[in-house]
């Protein structure tokens, strides 16, 4: 899932975004796929697992579903786009490389369940997945786009904080 995920990064990388690509899968069916689309859109709630989930929800609506939704994603969800894989229902994700300036993985981790919402569930999170190839999307964004506050930004996804550890 995350290498289907890495290719809509690739996509997005080539429209001139950032390189976040996300897939929602039902079983063995994608139901959502996309890329951030800040530039083409213009908006800020435009992250590529946001709408690949908003796709996704549309598709299932509230009917009762044959299996677990899953998220794939080449960056960890931020905050936003944890809470609404948790919204949704969303029990496992994966993604390849940390965020650790606002992503989400620590508050799952932490997250106390209430038995008055049960479905209301911090999802399993696995990171770390084809990492170096989300990394390099990454670099050749930094390399490719101007200066900005989202490029900085994106240049701290780049340094790598174990070197000694293979990735
Ligand atoms: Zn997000």
């Amino acid at each position: 899932m995350v290498g289907e995920a890495l290719a809509v990064a690739e996509a997005g990388l080539a429209a001139g975004e950032q390189p976040i690509g996300a897939v929602v899968a039902l079983g063995d069916d994608i139901i959502g796929r996309a890329y951030t689309q800040e530039k083409a859109l213009g908006r800020r709630l435009v992250h590529a697992d946001l709408l690949a989930m908003i796709e996704a929800d549309e598709k299932v609506g509230f009917g009762r579903r044959p299996h677990p939704l899953r998220l794939a994603v080449t960056l960890e969800p931020c905050v936003m786009c944890l809470g609404a894989a948790m919204a949704l229902g969303v029990r496992e994700v994966y993604y390849a490389l940390e965020s650790p300036s606002d992503g989400g993985a620590e508050i799952a981790a932490g997250w106390r369940q209430s038995p008055d919402a049960p479905w209301f569930a911090a999802p399993v999170m696995v990171g770390g997945v084809r990492r170096e190839e989300s990394r390099e999307l990454f670099r050749r964004y930094c390399a490719a786009a101007p200066d900005s506050p989202m490029r900085r930004w994106a240049a701290t996804l780049i340094a790598d904080p174990n070197p000694s550890v293979p990735g």
